[in-house]
C-alpha cells in the first residue's frame, strides 16, 4: 500500500486539475491519495468523479492556514463533513481573505518594481483558492524570479518578506475543534518547516493534542532527519499518530506524488477516527 496524504489540485495552488491529479497519482503507483488543497473543498467533485475505476482511493481534505502568536501553521484535516457550517464558515472567511490579500501583496510588488498586475495573477489563480505560490508565477513570468522557490526570499515573498501581507489565519485549538465537529481528523502539517519561517513551540503542539490533534506530519520535504527524529519523539510522547506525504504541488514545486508515504495501519487509525466522511474507493 503506497498511501500520500497531501496533495494539491488547481482548486488551490497546484497545477494540476483534480482529474489530472488523481491521473498522476495512479501512474505514481499511489493506492490512496488525499486531496488537501488550501482552505477549500471546491476540488472535491471532480476529484471523486475521476477516482471511478481506477483502484485508487480518495481521502477528501484539506489544508487549514492557522496562526498562533504570530506564526502561521497549516492543518490537515481529513474526511469532515463539507456542509458542517461552522467549519465551513471558517474557510469561506479565509479564502475571501486571500483575496483582499492578494492584491495588497500585488499592490506591494508593483511599488517595489515589479511588473506583475492582479489580472495576471487572477489568470494564474483560474478559480483557485488565491495564494502567494500564484504570485509567484507571475513574479517568474515577468522575469523578476527565475522560480516559484525563488520569490520566497525576503526580498519578495517569505514570511515577513518586502511583499508579504498576512491574511486571516485560523486559531489552531479552534481549528482542532472545528475539523473535530464537523467530524474530520487534524493532523498538523509540516510542523518543522523552518524553511518557511519561525515555527511553533512544543508547548503549542501539546495544547493541539490536548484539544484533539490526531497526528503530525513528520515525513516531509521541508524537514531533515534530525528534524523528523525530534518529531517522531514528541508525537510518541503526545499520543498522537506520526504521517508522512509529498504536499505535491504540480510542476510548481519539484517534490514527486509518494515522495513521502504513510504507513498502512496509521491511514486506518485516521480513517477509524473520522465520522463526517467516508474514503471514496475508485
Ligand atoms: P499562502 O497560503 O498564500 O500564505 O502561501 C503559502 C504557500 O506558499 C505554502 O502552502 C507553500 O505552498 C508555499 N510556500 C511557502 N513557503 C515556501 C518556500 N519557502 N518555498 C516554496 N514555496 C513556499
Ligand atoms: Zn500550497
Ligand atoms: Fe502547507
Ligand atoms: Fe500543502
Amino acid at each position: 500500500m503506497r498511501i500520500d496524504l497531501h496533495a494539491h489540485s488547481n482548486a488551490s495552488d497546484g497545477t494540476d486539475s483534480p482529474a489530472e491529479l488523481v491521473a498522476n497519482a495512479v501512474a505514481a503507483g499511489l493506492d490512496v491519495v488525499a486531496l488537501t488543497d488550501h482552505d477549500t473543498v471546491a476540488g472535491y467533485a471532480e476529484a471523486t468523479a475521476a477516482v471511478a475505476g481506477t483502484g485508487l482511493t480518495l481521502v477528501p481534505g484539506a489544508e487549514l492556514s492557522c496562526q498562533v502568536g504570530g506564526i502561521s501553521m497549516h492543518l490537515l484535516a481529513y474526511l469532515f463533513d463539507p456542509t458542517e457550517p461552522a467549519f465551513a464558515a471558517e474557510r469561506e472567511l479565509v479564502r475571501n481573505d486571500r483575496f483582499r490579500r492578494g492584491r495588497a501583496i500585488v499592490e506591494r510588488c508593483r511599488e517595489l518594481g515589479a511588473p506583475i498586475d492582479w489580472e495576471q495573477v487572477e489568470r494564474i489563480a483560474g478559480d483557485g483558492s488565491v495564494g502567494r505560490p500564484h504570485i509567484a508565477s507571475a513574479l517568474v513570468e515577468a522575469g523578476v524570479v527565475a522560480s516559484v522557490s525563488d520569490a520566497f526570499t525576503p526580498e519578495w515573498l517569505a514570511n515577513g518578506g518586502r511583499a508579504d501581507v498576512r491574511k486571516h489565519e485560523t486559531d489552531p485549538v479552534l481549528a482542532v475543534r472545528l475539523v473535530r465537529a464537523a467530524g474530520g481528523v487534524p493532523v498538523f502539517a509540516h510542523p518543522g518547516a523552518v524553511k518557511r519561517g519561525q515555527t511553533v513551540s512544543d508547548e503549542v503542539i501539546a495544547d493541539l493534542a490536548a484539544a484533539g490533534l490526531a497526528g503530525l506530519e513528520v515525513d516531509h520535504t521541508d524537514h531533515d532527519d534530525p528534524t523528523r527524529a525530534r518529531l517522531r519523539a514528541l508525537a510518541g510522547e503526545l499520543g498522537l499518530l506520526v504521517t508522512g506525504s509529498s504536499d505535491y504541488h504540480g510542476s510548481r514545486k519539484t517534490v514527486r506524488l509518494g515522495e513521502h508515504t504513510t504507513d498502512p495501519a496509521v491511514y486506518e487509525a485516521l480513517v477509524s477516527q473520522a465520522t463526517g466522511a467516508a474514503p471514496v474507493a475508485g
